[in-house]
Formats: structure tokens, C-alpha cells, sequence
């Protein structure tokens, strides 16, 4: 079987933090992992030299609309394109976020992409991450419909089963049976989008609700009724349960980096994940890029995508990020100033407990061989040197070394 040492490497694994110099990657799965004292084995391996790199699992994106130049949603190709290019970017999995095709006019638009999932050939894209249709607030467009368990089957069936996570609103009429089915199905029920009270959050929580995605963005809060009593909603709900798991767009923009904190001092560290939201132009230069959806958007380095329609109401209103997984992870270790695999563990290890992912996000025998040798230019901002996914080289800037056998 062909195996692949990768040596003199900074090995960074989420929950033990720095822990070896060297992988062994048998086929598909890590084999063995060694500390600096440990000789490598040394023969019949394909050997890497990283050069005193640092190695981390690869990263998991749970919602994400486009990169670059494609918008998943627009297409089969645009999706195979769009997930494929995230190698690039360190992440080695991810959940293809849907919007704006969620009614059931479009079921063939959700079939044909949901069968385009298989077509990616660099980076894991295990099932759909559908943003609602069954929402209370719209944010920057989709849907706001009250929950019904026949359009939520007429979904899966269309993604013949491939939706991992859908999110929710628990103040939409209706959802608890939605929540119920999510979770018999085994998709995870995200809540986010929402003015929920304490009560109808709590009973989403009660029917299997564990996770808040873009946490505090487009989660409003309550309105003041009386003097003295400050009005207390569905994020301080999220916040006092334990159980709950939240996301946030690291961009500096959705959240600030002070709620970001509040949450890491309410929760365990583990109950933190980053992930990027990102929009179409999310890593190009600075410019303006045509979503498809009838208006383009505008995207500034250090700011999100804003939609650009001159003259209209909307022109200038957010329309998701144009945040990368490595900046998330740069923004995050300056504001937290957190132990590093703490920071790591949210785009890696975090995301995959929660989707029940026991093999992915961790660095050690018999986890799957997700992984990635990170350059730092000195910005701060980690930069990938090499992805491999499932023990294959996905993505090689032509930095690294090889040595023969
Ligand atoms: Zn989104």
C-alpha cells in the first residue's frame, strides 16, 4: 500500500496542541505519528521534508456560498469548481451552503447540485448545508417560510439524502416537527436568522437544536419594554445552554471580536467554530464580481461583500463575507490571543465533533489523512504550502522539498 511520510514537521493537534515531528500516512488514514525523538521509519515511504512547518489537520468550512469566482448555487460546474479551488485554502471539507434555491419551484436546481457533491475530487464535500427555506428573518434575500415536514422531504429527496445540516428559525411557525425530522434524519438543525424569545429557543433546543450558525448576526435583539429590564432573547438562550455550539463569521465586520469573546468565556472552547460565510469574490483582489443574482457585489480587502446596485435601497447592504478560512484563523488568534490549538480546533476538530466526524480534525493514528503544511509570509495570515485529503496531495504551491526514498 502506498505510504507517505511527511517529516520534520510542526505537527498541531486540536486537542494535545504540539505533539510530533513527524505523519506516517498509510493509503487514506494517518498510521502513526512520532514525536522529535522518535526516528521516523525510514524505508519504503515516500518521504515530504516540511522544513520545519507547521502541520495541522485540514479545515472544515460548515457555511460557505462561493469563493472566488464561483457561487455554489449557480450551478453544478460553478460547485465543483468552487469546492475544489478551497484546497488553496487549507480546508479539506466542507458543507456547500445553499440560499436563494430553497423554495420548491427549485427542486431540479437542489438535485442537480446535490449529485455534483460527488464530482468534487479535492475537497470532501459530504452533503448540503441548506440556509432555511424555513426562516424568520431573510437577511440578505432567501426564504421565510413556515416550517413544513412535505417541503423538508421534498428536499432531501431531491438531495437524495445528502443534507447534512439545514438551518432554522425558532420563532418560524411551525418548525419544532421540522426540527424533529432534522434530527431523525440525521441532518443537524442550525438555528440562526431569528428574534426568537428565551421560550421558543429553548424548546428548538429541546427538540434537538445544538448548534447557532453565524451566531449574533441577523439575531437582533429584543426590543426594550420596559425601563430598567433589559430584554434578554434567543442569544442569551444559545449562551446559558451548554449544550449549544455556535459559529461566527470572523471577519471583524458581522461580529465583533468583544462577542466573539463573551462566547468563548460562556463556553467551552469546543463549542466555538469558525467558519467563513463567504460569498463570491471571497479571496480575489479587491474589485467588484457578478453574483448571478441580479446584482453584483462589491468586495474590500478587511470588509465583506456589499451588495452593489447604485441608486437601490439594498446598494451597500451586506451580502455575506468575503472572509477565507486562514484569515478567519489570523482575525481569531489576535482577538482571542487563545492557546493556538484552541483557535485551530475551531475550523478543524470543533466542526467535526459536532457533525459527529469522529475521523476528521485530529492528528493521530486512524484519523483520516486531512492534512496541511502551512507557510507564515510574516502577516500573520497562514498560508498553505500542501493539502492532502484522504492521503492525496490536493494542493502544492511548489514550495516544499522532496527527498528520495
Ligand atoms: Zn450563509
Amino acid at each position: 500500500m502506498a505510504e507517505l511520510l511527511i517529516r520534520n514537521a510542526v505537527l498541531l493537534d486540536p486537542l494535545k496542541g504540539r505533539t510530533g515531528a513527524w505523519v506516517l500516512i498509510d493509503g487514506r488514514s494517518i498510521a502513526a505519528v512520532g514525536a522529535p525523538d522518535d526516528p521516523p521509519p525510514s524505508d519504503g515511504a515516500e518521504q515530504v521534508d516540511a522544513q520545519g512547518r507547521l502541520l495541522t489537520p485540514g479545515l472544515i468550512d460548515l457555511h460557505i456560498h462561493g469563493i472566488e469566482r464561483w457561487l455554489f448555487e449557480a450551478g453544478p460546474d460553478d460547485l465543483v469548481q468552487g469546492v475544489d479551488a478551497l484546497a488553496q485554502y487549507g480546508v479539506t471539507t466542507v458543507l456547500p451552503t445553499l440560499y436563494r434555491v430553497l423554495a420548491l419551484g427549485h427542486l431540479d436546481r437542489v438535485r442537480e447540485l446535490a449529485a455534483a457533491l460527488k464530482r468534487c475530487r479535492c475537497v470532501q464535500a459530504p452533503g448540503l448545508h441548506l440556509e432555511g427555506p424555513f426562516l424568520w428573518l431573510a437577511g440578505a434575500g432567501g426564504e421565510t417560510l413556515p416550517g413544513d415536514v412535505s417541503h423538508l422531504e421534498a428536499l432531501f429527496a431531491a438531495a437524495d439524502g445528502a443534507v447534512e445540516a439545514m438551518s432554522i428559525s425558532p420563532d418560524t411557525p411551525d418548525i419544532i416537527p421540522v426540527i424533529r425530522r432534522l434530527v431523525e434524519r440525521g441532518a443537524a438543525p442550525f438555528i440562526t436568522h431569528t428574534q426568537a424569545d428565551v421560550e421558543q429557543t429553548e424548546a428548538a433546543i429541546e427538540a434537538g437544536a445544538r448548534h447557532a450558525t453565524h451566531f449574533y448576526d441577523v439575531f437582533p435583539a429584543p426590543a426594550c419594554v420596559e425601563q430598567g429590564a433589559r430584554p434578554v432573547g434567543c442569544v442569551e438562550a444559545i449562551l446559558a445552554d451548554p449544550r449549544v455550539s455556535v459559529d461566527f463569521i470572523a471577519d471583524g465586520v458581522h461580529v465583533h471580536p468583544t462577542a466573539i469573546k463573551a462566547a468563548l468565556a460562556a463556553k467551552d472552547p469546543q463549542r466555538l467554530i469558525a467558519i467563513t460565510d463567504a460569498n463570491i469574490g471571497a479571496g480575489l483582489a479587491e474589485g467588484t464580481y457578478d453574483t448571478g443574482w441580479g446584482y453584483a457585489v462589491e468586495v474590500r480587502p478587511g470588509d465583506a461583500a456589499r451588495i452593489r446596485l447604485p441608486g437601490d435601497p439594498r446598494d451597500g447592504v451586506l451580502a455575506g463575507s468575503a472572509l477565507t478560512m486562514p484569515q478567519a484563523i489570523a482575525n481569531l488568534r489576535r482577538w482571542l490571543k487563545a492557546p493556538e490549538q484552541q483557535v485551530w480546533a475551531m475550523a478543524s476538530w470543533n466542526p467535526a465533533a459536532l457533525m459527529g466526524w469522529p475521523t476528521k480534525g485530529r492528528i493521530e493514528p486512524g484519523a483520516d489523512a486531512d492534512l496541511v503544511l502551512w507557510d507564515d509570509p510574516g502577516d500573520g495570515v497562514p498560508q498553505a504550502a500542501r493539502t492532502w485529503s484522504l492521503g492525496r496531495c490536493v494542493y502544492d504551491r511548489g514550495v516544499m522539498m522532496e527527498s528520495a526514498k
